[in-house]
């Protein structure tokens, strides 16, 4: 199973690479399943974003059916141009919608959920010794019209067919090496990562690493498929993501954290006295509002949302009469590793690791397998690079 994203198809050069990929893998392999995105980004012809921009999204009358109907359009237009390309190599390559190739979802269109898989199809197809070549991010809802299932879920399409299919492994394509220990934009020392955990990559992608869509990196790990994230336009070997226990590299398997993650533009609102917690938390959720890291206390509560729904919740805290105040240009930093589950002493080194470095903390959530930080967004460069240090990432 490959999947090509849209930087690995945006022009006739990019796509060139991603054939002699298929041609590679073709020699190891009798079955091919590609997945394929739309090709390139906004303003390149076909990418989903082009296709967009076409109409005015806020003021439309269009149906988000038919708005799938418009979006469906760029994966389906990339199947049909990559299998052309492969029957001009000589191979028998076949071009399927999602829904052709047996991904049945609700209804709810432009984000709908995979309700079933349906693999005969496809298998006769793959039986026949056609390459088949699926357009992501799409299914058919159960009435029969085409829907995607939210943005960037090509990736899941990958994982759902690798799953139903029992793949051997799902390649992931794109225009880096693989994942790395963190933001290179950030921290110009981070480097790839050879081996991580589906839970590490998870909380990664989660935690604001854009890496793969977590939803396919938990189909892939119920599935108990590898995940591995490869260059279009290298010989790297890649990101390979498997079980915890199943990582051979021990040398960082042995590591408590992997990876850096960071989240911009949040905003910390503390509240003083007592408001109702059950009732005032109901209607932000009510009103779309995700709470990031929230803290609670008798007379107080800290909470930290995305700077977009800002205004949403100064609003709210105006009905319940709530005294607050508020710090924006926040950014989450979230440390990452499967190993330091119930090992003492990391959050102190945390600490110790940004207080040297004159960074305050504002703010702290983890999990089994995560620390997170707020701290001011100036402070950003300044904290990942310490503690990609101090991690000895
Ligand atoms: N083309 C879709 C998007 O831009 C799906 C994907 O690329 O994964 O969201
Ligand atoms: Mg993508």
């Amino acid at each position: 199973m490959q999947k090509f994203g849209g930087t690995s198809l945006a022009n006739s050069e990019s796509r060139e690479q991603a054939i002699e990929k298929v041609l590679e893998a073709k020699k190891s392999y009798d079955s091919i399943v590609v997945v394929v995105s739309a090709m390139g980004r906004l303003g390149e012809p076909y990418a989903t974003d082009t296709l967009l921009s076409l109409i005015d999204i806020q003021n439309t009358k269009l149906s988000d059916r038919e708005l799938d109907l418009l979006m469906s359009c760029g994966e389906i237009i990339s199947c049909v141009n990559i299998a052309n390309l492969l029957n001009e190599k000589g191979l028998k390559a076949y071009a399927l919608t999602g829904g052709d190739a047996g991904i049945t979802t609700d209804n709810k269109h432009r984000n709908a959920e995979i309700l079933n898989v349906d693999t005969e199809h496809l298998q006769n197809i793959l039986k026949e010794g056609f390459i088949a070549v699926v357009a992501g991010f799409q299914g058919k809802g159960t009435n029969n019209e085409i829907t995607t299932i939210g943005r960037g879920g090509s990736d899941t399409t990958a994982a759902l067919l690798g799953a139903a299919l029992n793949a051997e492994a799902v390649e992931i394509y794109t225009d880096v090496d693989g994942i790395m220990t963190a933001d290179p934009r950030v921290c110009p020392t981070a480097s790839i990562i050879d081996e991580i955990s589906y839970t590490e990559v998870f909380q990664m992608a989660d935690s604001g690493a854009k890496v793969i869509h977590p939803r396919a990196v938990e189909l892939a790990r119920r599935a108990g498929i590898p995940l591995i994230i490869k260059n279009t336009f290298s010989t790297a070997k890649g990101t390979y993501i498997t079980q915890y226990n199943k990582l051979e590299r021990r040398t960082i398997a042995e590591k408590l954290i992997t990876s850096i993650a960071h989240r911009r533009s949040r905003v910390q609102f503390s509240v003083d006295g007592d408001i109702d917690d059950e009732k005032f938390f109901g209607q932000l959720a009510d009103m779309g509002v995700s709470i990031d890291m929230i803290n609670i206390f008798p007379q107080k509560s800290v909470f930290t949302i995305e700077d977009e729904k800002k205004s949403v919740v100064l609003e709210l805290l105006k009905v319940f009469n709530a005294k607050y105040t508020f710090v924006e240009s926040c950014c989450k930093v979230t440390v990452i590793g499967e190993r330091m589950t119930g090992v003492p002493g990391v959050m102190a080194k945390i600490i110790k690791s940004l207080s040297s470095s004159g960074i305050k903390i504002l703010q702290t959530s983890d999990s089994l397998t995560t620390i997170a930080c707020l701290i001011k967004e100036s402070d950003l460069e300044k904290a990942v690079k310490a503690l990609h240090k101090d991690f000895e990432l």
